[in-house]
């Protein structure tokens, strides 16, 4: 088996975020997918490859994420993943749902895949289902336990917000008896459908949650995920006025690309058509300005520029119009190892 690799803000890696279609078999309530934005097309085996091409030059250093909509709903996924291997990228780890549609376990091999990487928003059925729709939990835990027995490495991820944050400490002891490797806590994102009233109307609770609640709680669970020696990662967020702060759109290489074309450097952005780079004729050029990089050089009190343009609700401001806090890159992760944990306690 290949040995796993960490896909995080690093300035000395590349992350391809490979949208290889906008179609899902879900319709979760939180879904940042914007297919007025993004394109509604499946992208053909030979664009895919054609464009994870360009990155060909710097594949070792290059980690590739290939998601959706759900990537194993692409009936060239297996052939996507080959190329990709063939290429030499670093690392190749695809996000699902956990459906794992085209029979796609039995297509590749632990050998050509690093992670497959699940997404499961609640520690219970009801939780869960009531974000991801019903049955989701059960095809996910099912998805999951297929992975691992044929040898593959398996990812979770946990979008937290105030409906589910009250089963995060749950989702310890289910990563431990699913056998999972890596474990993600993600904050909720407005974008997508997550932008638009309806699904973040008070009574809906797919809102982020508070500072203190995320600073009391979250390093906590994820110590206690390393504890049982599962490398656990999860978005610093809020950053003391005094830390440093670096836009991952300026100083590191990450690269969301959707069928449609678009390259956006920064995820907060891709409700806008603001990507600073696009593919045209199979070939990664820059976009007209003004676009998201002229965003990323302003230098601003509260830190993440796109932060207070789409989400000024996570900033307070004390009375002499200071902010108490900054908000860091979303890109900018902790990471905490089995290590890291013991020396902690
Ligand atoms: S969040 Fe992911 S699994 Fe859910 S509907 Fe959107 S693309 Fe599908
Ligand atoms: S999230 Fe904020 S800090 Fe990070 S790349 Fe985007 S604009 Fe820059």
């Amino acid at each position: 088996m290949t040995t796993p690799k960490t896909v995080a803000f690093s300035k000395h890696s590349t992350n391809l975020f490979f949208h290889i279609l906008t179609q899902c078999n879900l319709t979760c309530r939180h879904c940042y997918i914007n297919p007025e934005q993004h394109g509604k097309q499946i992208l053909p085996a030979a664009t895919a490859t054609a464009w994870l091409s360009q990155f060909a030059a710097k594949s070792r250093q290059t980690n590739v994420i290939l998601l959706g909509g759900e990537p194993t709903l692409h009936p060239d996924l297996p052939l996507i993943i080959k190329h990709a291997r063939d290429i030499g990228f670093g690392s190749i780890t695809v996000d699902t749902n956990g459906y794992l549609f085209h029979d796609v376990l039995s297509k590749v091999d632990p050998q050509e895949v690093d992670f497959f990487s699940f997404s499961l928003d609640g520690a219970t059925r009801k939780t869960n289902d009531l974000i991801r729709g019903e049955g989701v939990f059960d095809a996910c835990i099912a998805g999951i336990e297929r992975t691992i027995s044929k040898g593959f490495c398996a990812s979770l991820i946990y979008t937290v917000s105030r409906f589910n944050f009250h089963e995060l400490e749950n989702m310890v002891p289910l990563v431990k008896e699913l056998g999972i490797h890596r474990f993600f806590i993600q904050v909720i994102g407005l974008r997508g459908k997550a932008a638009r009233t309806d699904a973040c109307a008070p009574d809906s609770e797919i809102l982020p949650v508070s500072r203190a609640e995320w600073l009391e709680t979250i390093p906590r669970v994820a110590r206690e995920v390393a504890r049982l020696g599962i490398t656990a990662t999860y978005p610093k967020v809020f950053l003391d006025l005094a830390e440093p702060f670096e836009c991952a759109g300026l100083v590191a290489e990450n690269y969301f690309i959707f069928p449609n074309g678009r390259v956006y450097r920064c995820p907060l952005c891709e409700d806008f058509a603001v990507h600073s780079l696009e593919f045209r004729d199979h070939q990664l050029i820059q976009t007209a300005r003004l676009n998201e990089w002229d965003l990323f050089q302003l230098n601003i009190a509260e830190g993440c520029v796109m932060n207070k343009l789409i989400q000024p609700q996570n900033l307070r401001y004390a009375d002499d119009g200071m902010p108490e806090y900054k908000i860091g890159c979303c890109l900018l992760k902790e990471e905490i190892s089995e290590d890291a944990a013991a020396e902690n306690n």
